[in-house]
């Protein structure tokens, strides 16, 4: 050990699925989206001025903030954006958990969470999901630091009701609540109407999935004006520049295209009920996904040696070797031949096994 090493700000980072590129491989490891961006996103970049680039962007991303706030019916002042949802989420853990006391999150869940919570000195406890993957709202109903939960979870995929929503905000007004929405858009119940409701509560949403723009990282949440207020002080406090000029008007831009996000999500959406069929035809069983990934074990089949076989395939579903989830396979939902691939690969290695 080095002398100044006691001294040192020890973290365990996330650990992010791989990022492959290799041709002809098949990709379904990180949720992307299969089909490219709207059109007019790559219109906007041909069109931009790029001498822009030596002047600093605006620092409150007024244009994005008011696309946003256009297209959700709410003020500007209660929309905040960020680097991928990543960044606002984490700028939320150091700006509402500070209490002192535990957070609560499932015990499935987004990984990321309990990097951040140790990355900043934050208690926590996992909240373990009922033997059918639901959240079980009572277990956040004692006191606490704040709650976080994606809904639809993450491996998961599944949904939670707009009730189990409300009873955790309503049980919970002296914290924020936290509803991670990554992956509402392919057929998920969004909690921004109990905005109107619970002044404690705050969305967060990404471009990465159904926006297509994984790449370009924009995120945002909405919340209460006083609360997005108070993540902007954190935020002026750690970089005011988050977001560069390019994602600040690409990402208005893929705001506009609403049919061709439509178009795109209904087809996600449509690959994965197919898929679905496919997958219990073989064998697999998995929670009834809304998001854009299907989470799927086999009884006769160890995931492990499955994602094994289909990596040596070039195709890349993720893996987790962690406690209740080590039996299953998360796998991204991609175009329908992706999946056609997918499942006759899955299928010569479950009949060979
Ligand atoms: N929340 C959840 C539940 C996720 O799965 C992801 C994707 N890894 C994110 C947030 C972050 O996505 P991004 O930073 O690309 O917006």
């Amino acid at each position: 050990m080095m002398k100044w090493e006691d001294n040192v700000r020890r973290a365990v980072p996330y650990v992010a699925g791989e990022q492959p590129d290799r041709p002809g491989m098949i990709k379904l490891n990180t949720n992307e989206c299969p089909y490219p961006p709207a059109p007019g996103v790559a219109k906007m970049a041909r069109q931009m001025n790029w001498e822009q680039l030596r002047l600093y962007p605006d620092p409150d991303s007024g244009i994005l903030v008011n696309a946003l706030a256009e297209y959700h019916h709410v003020k500007r002042e209660q929309v905040f954006v960020g680097v991928g949802s990543d960044d606002v989420l984490s700028l939320a853990f150091l700006t509402f958990f500070n209490s002192g006391r535990p957070i609560l999150f499932p015990d499935v869940t987004y990984s990321f969470y309990d990097v951040w919570a140790r990355l900043y000195g934050i208690p926590y406890i996992t909240c373990a999901l009922d033997e059918n993957w639901h959240i079980c709202p009572g277990d956040y109903c004692r006191p606490n630091g704040g709650v976080i939960f994606p809904n639809p979870n993450a491996p998961t995929g599944l949904l939670e009701g707009l009730d189990v929503v409300e009873e955790i905000a309503a049980a919970n007004e002296g914290v924020i609540v936290i509803v991670d929405e990554a992956y509402v858009d392919f057929g998920g119940i969004s909690a921004l109407p109990l905005l109107n409701k619970y002044d404690n509560l705050l969305v967060v949403r990404t471009f990465s999935k159904s926006r297509s723009l994984a790449g370009l990282r924009v995120g945002y949440c909405i919340g209460n004006e006083r609360l997005i207020r108070y993540l902007n002080d954190v935020k002026f406090s750690v970089n005011s520049y988050t977001m560069n000029l390019p994602s600040q008007r690409l990402g208005a831009e893929s705001v506009k295209d609403e049919a061709y996000f439509r178009a795109t999500t209904e087809k996600i959406i449509a690959s994965r009920e197919r898929t679905k069929g496919e997958l219990a035809r073989l064998g697999f069983t998995f929670p009834d996904s809304r998001a854009n990934f299907i989470f799927a074990s086999h009884a006769g089949v160890p995931a492990k040696q499955i994602y094994q076989a289909l990596r040596e395939k070039d195709i890349y579903v993720r893996y987790w070797d962690k406690p209740r989830i080590s039996e299953s396979l998360r796998i991204t939902v991609g175009t329908d031949e992706q999946m056609d691939r997918l499942v006759k690969e899955l299928e010569t290695y479950i009949k060979k096994s």
